[in-house]
């Protein structure tokens, strides 16, 4: 390894790097090589055996409590789960339903009975969930779910019914296969009261793998991708479970069938459970840049060694890297990676300094700072995902019709990740809720509306504004501080007219929102009309914002970097990344006078150029992501011929 490439992967491995190489050591083992020709049943029994090999190593552990032998480290957690996403998308969504959701719900919903009982065995694998959140009828609109859980004084236990098709529980991760328990979130009721969205323990399973009495089980069949993955339909005929089977952090029953709950508002109390969950969207946002950085290192090594056509009088055809269109197309992706790298970085460190702490939910009761995280993490979530999908198909293609061989690995890219952009929350259902938390900043000029009741469109609760600069605060001010005062002035290259466009834009994109909900609504407009008819306008503005703080996690993440050569090839990134988003956005700026035409042709030979500048690095890029070349495997990305048996070796099934 060069020293250059030695430190930008140390850079890049940052706060966690020692989960990173441990999770790089586990995925060297054959067990885990990418196999293409395997059938469904096959995958799934392959990817169990993969789990299970996890099971024995630190990863699971660090997610959970220590008194239930886990480690609660929980940004090592994530990130390891985000190093995992180098190999087999099937096994890392395995693992993320049965940690992550599964062992996650009973860690942040349940109480110390709980943990006791369920979380060592869950750890272990020795207990196999699933998640039962999404019905066939509801997945957005999660509070509008239509499974019930009745409480019965007499028997003290809760019946959990499926009224209809159209409430079974749908797509379910382990639940074809591999399950024995489920939580399930259901509507509860008890005492005559309805006391919305509760999480409740059902087995579904018996010990010898057939489903318990009440419980009808369907296989969801082939996918598009992450056929490994056991998905399927659960539904429940009157199915009684003790009382104790509520996981009853946020509400109670008492044996006479009285209901209490820490928080009154029912509406707060469902949010405030889904905020607890929000570790899973940010652990697939990382699987997602994770997945881009694997395509962009197949892509990039194949466009390095890939010659099409002699230049006029020159003897040998040229490196396709060489041709500027390649570049247009390979390198603005890269540089976004990094970007969005270093934003993953930060919503990690505060997802992990909000679920960390002397217990592992005792942070999460800041309701700010939860509330803050699910923004974010909602944000940077969309984002990364959105990238992943465009990346990789933009590598299927830059590799031409090697990209479409299933053994260089992008076909299953490409079907892995694309629900990505679904689960974990509906890309555009998220932004919305970005645009909804920062109007909140504009909550006193709604006022009226509050009293009418029908403000859905502003966040529940009162908080700060999510605009508030992050680590990079002073950093960047100070950059746009001494940005002259003309934007004609400002070079295209500066890092403080670059953020002050970021940043002009967002408010601009808001504050134009925020008037035109405003208006509607005094205009008597129905408060719901209102906001649909600016729903176009409402996710600019959460893509606006996401830009900016993206942007900001970049900015510090240079300033953080105390070599100067790296920070001279991390600000070339950076340009990259800036340019290459103005000249995708420039009608909106030259729309609002911010850029002349000739600034918006100059942005295109800025991209030109740095793409230029940026070429003799481009390998040096893709190695400091630190993918093991057996992890890698695709052979296209392999150079010489001994590199490529040895993955062809290596991708053997090891059975
Ligand atoms: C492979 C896979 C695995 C899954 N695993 C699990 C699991 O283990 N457990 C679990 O509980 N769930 C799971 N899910 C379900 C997943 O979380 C849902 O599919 C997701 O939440 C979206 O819900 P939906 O499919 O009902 O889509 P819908 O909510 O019906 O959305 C359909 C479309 O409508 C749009 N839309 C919806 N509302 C709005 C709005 N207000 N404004 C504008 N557009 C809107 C969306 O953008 C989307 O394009 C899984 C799904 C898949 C595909």
């Amino acid at each position: 390894m060069t020293d250059q490439r030695q430190q930008l992967q140390a850079f890049l491995d940052g706060r966690w790097a020692w989960v990173r190489d441990e999770v790089r050591d586990t995925l060297r083992d054959p067990l885990f090589a990418p196999v293409f020709d395997i059938s469904i049943d096959d995958h799934r029994a392959r990817v169990l055996e993969q789990a299970r090999r996890i099971a024995a190593t630190r990863g699971p552990r660090l997610l959970f409590s220590k008194d239930v032998g886990g480690e609660q480290e929980v940004g090592a957690a994530i990130t390891a789960f985000e190093t995992q996403a180098l190999g087999d998308l099937s096994l890392l969504v395995k693992g993320g339903v049965q940690w992550g959701l599964f062992g996650g719900a009973i860690q942040h919903l349940g109480t110390t009975e709980h943990h006791q009982r369920y979380l060592p065995d869950a750890i272990s694998l020795d207990l196999l969930g699933c998640f039962a959140m999404t019905e066939t009828g509801h997945g957005s609109d999660v509070q509008s779910i239509r499974t019930t859980a009745t409480y019965d004084a007499e028997t003290q236990e809760i019946v959990v019914h499926t009224p209809d098709d159209d409430a079974r529980k749908d797509y379910i991760g382990n639940a074809a296969r591999d399950g024995r328990l489920a939580v399930v979130f259901a509507q509860l009721r008890t005492d005559g009261g309805d006391y919305g969205v509760h999480a409740v323990l059902v087995p579904i399973r018996d010990d010898d793998g057939r489903p318990c009495a009440g419980v009808s089980i369907e296989d969801c069949g082939p996918k598009l991708g992450l056929n490994g993955v056991d998905n399927g339909r659960l539904a429940f005929n009157q199915v009684r479970v003790p009382r104790t089977a509520l996981l009853d952090r946020y509400g109670s029953i008492a044996p006479d069938g009285a209901y209490t709950s820490p928080i009154e508002n029912e509406s707060r109390r469902f949010f405030t459970m889904l905020g607890n969950l929000v570790q899973g969207r940010i652990s697939v946002s990382g699987a997602a840049v994770s997945a881009s950085k694997v395509a962009l290192t197949i892509a990039v090594k194949y466009a390095l060694a890939r010659r099409q056509f002699k230049a006029p009088g020159g003897n040998e055809e040229v490196v396709i890297l060489d041709f500027l269109q390649h570049q247009r197309r390979l390198m603005p992706a890269l540089a976004s990676t990094y970007a969005l790298h270093f934003a993953q970085e930060e919503l990690i460190a505060r997802a992990h300094e909000v679920f960390d702490g002397d217990s592992v939910t005792a942070n999460a009761d800041d309701e700010l700072a939860r509330r803050k995280l699910e923004a974010l993490a909602a944000g940077i979530k969309a984002t990364t995902t959105w990238h992943a999908t465009h990346t990789i198909q933009t590598c299927r293609e830059a590799c031409g019709g090697a990209g479409y061989i299933a053994v260089n690995r992008l076909p299953q890219l490409k079907a892995d990740t694309d629900v990505f952009t679904t689960f974990e929350g509906d890309n555009t259902v998220l932004l919305q809720l970005v645009a909804k938390t920062l109007l909140t900043r504009y909550q006193a000029e709604f006022g009226e509306l509050d009293t009418l009741g029908t403000m859905r469109f502003v966040a529940d609760q009162v908080m700060e504004t999510v605009i508030e600069r992050t680590a990079a605060r002073n950093i960047v001010q100070r950059l746009i501080d001494a940005v002259p005062g003309r934007d004609e002035d400002g070079d295209l290259r500066d890092r403080g007219y670059q953020l002050s466009l970021f940043e002009w834009r967002e408010r601009h994109v808001l504050d134009g929102l925020a008037r035109r909900l405003r208006k509607g609504i005094t205009e008597g407009g129905d408060a719901f009309d209102v906001f649909n008819s600016a729903q176009d306008h409402v996710l600019t503005a959460a893509r606006a914002h996401v830009d900016r703080i993206v942007l900001d996690a970049f900015v510090a993440a240079i300033d953080r970097c105390d070599d100067p050569e790296l920070t001279r090839l991390l600000d070339l990134i950076c340009d990259l990344h800036v340019l290459s988003h103005l000249e995708r956005d420039r009608a909106y700026f030259l729309e609002h006078t911010r850029l002349t035409p000739a600034r918006a042709k100059a942005i295109t030979a800025a991209v030109n150029t740095v793409c230029g500048e940026l070429r003799p690095h481009a390998e040096l890029l893709v190695d400091a992501f630190g993918i093991p070349d057996v992890v890698l495997a695709a052979p296209i990305a392999l150079g010489d011929e001994s590199a490529r048996q040895a993955a062809k070796r290596d991708a053997a099934p090891a059975r």
